[in-house]
């Protein structure tokens, strides 16, 4: 799959989430995560953030810290990874990635929205 297609497909992402996309591209970005997991998962994760930025817009949390450990930590712990290491060597990979990355991402999906918004903060601070 080259990046660049990628690029395209996760720039139009948050369109897709929101339903705003025409047919044709709607079309497009569906058939492409159908056999792209790593957008498969990015649209996991935006999905997941969607609906995070939206219930911190109504409660106005503070962002965790180390939030990102803490979502790596959940995706590689034995605890998630067992039941799903014989999908992943199995014939669906791409569905599996996007399960495991859907999970990690379901349980601190608010959470990692704030972290995203967080890091760029920091990034900012830092030049
Ligand atoms: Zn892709």
């Amino acid at each position: 799959m080259s990046e660049r297609v990628c690029q395209e497909v996760q720039a139009q992402l948050p369109a897709y989430v929101d339903r705003s996309l025409s047919r044709l591209r709607r079309k497009l970005v569906a058939l492409h995560l159908r056999r792209c997991a790593v957008c498969q998962a990015a649209f996991s994760v935006q999905r997941d953030l969607r609906a995070g930025l939206a219930s911190l817009a109504a409660q106005g949390e503070a962002p965790p810290d180390g939030l990102l450990e803490s979502l790596l930590a959940q995706s590689s712990s034995p605890r998630g990874a067992a039941p799903l290491r014989g999908a992943v060597s199995g014939a669906r990979p791409a569905l599996s990635v996007a399960l495991l990355v859907a999970g990690a991402a379901a349980g601190a999906g608010a959470g990692y929205a704030s972290w995203l918004s967080a890091k760029n903060v920091r990034r900012r601070l830092r030049r």
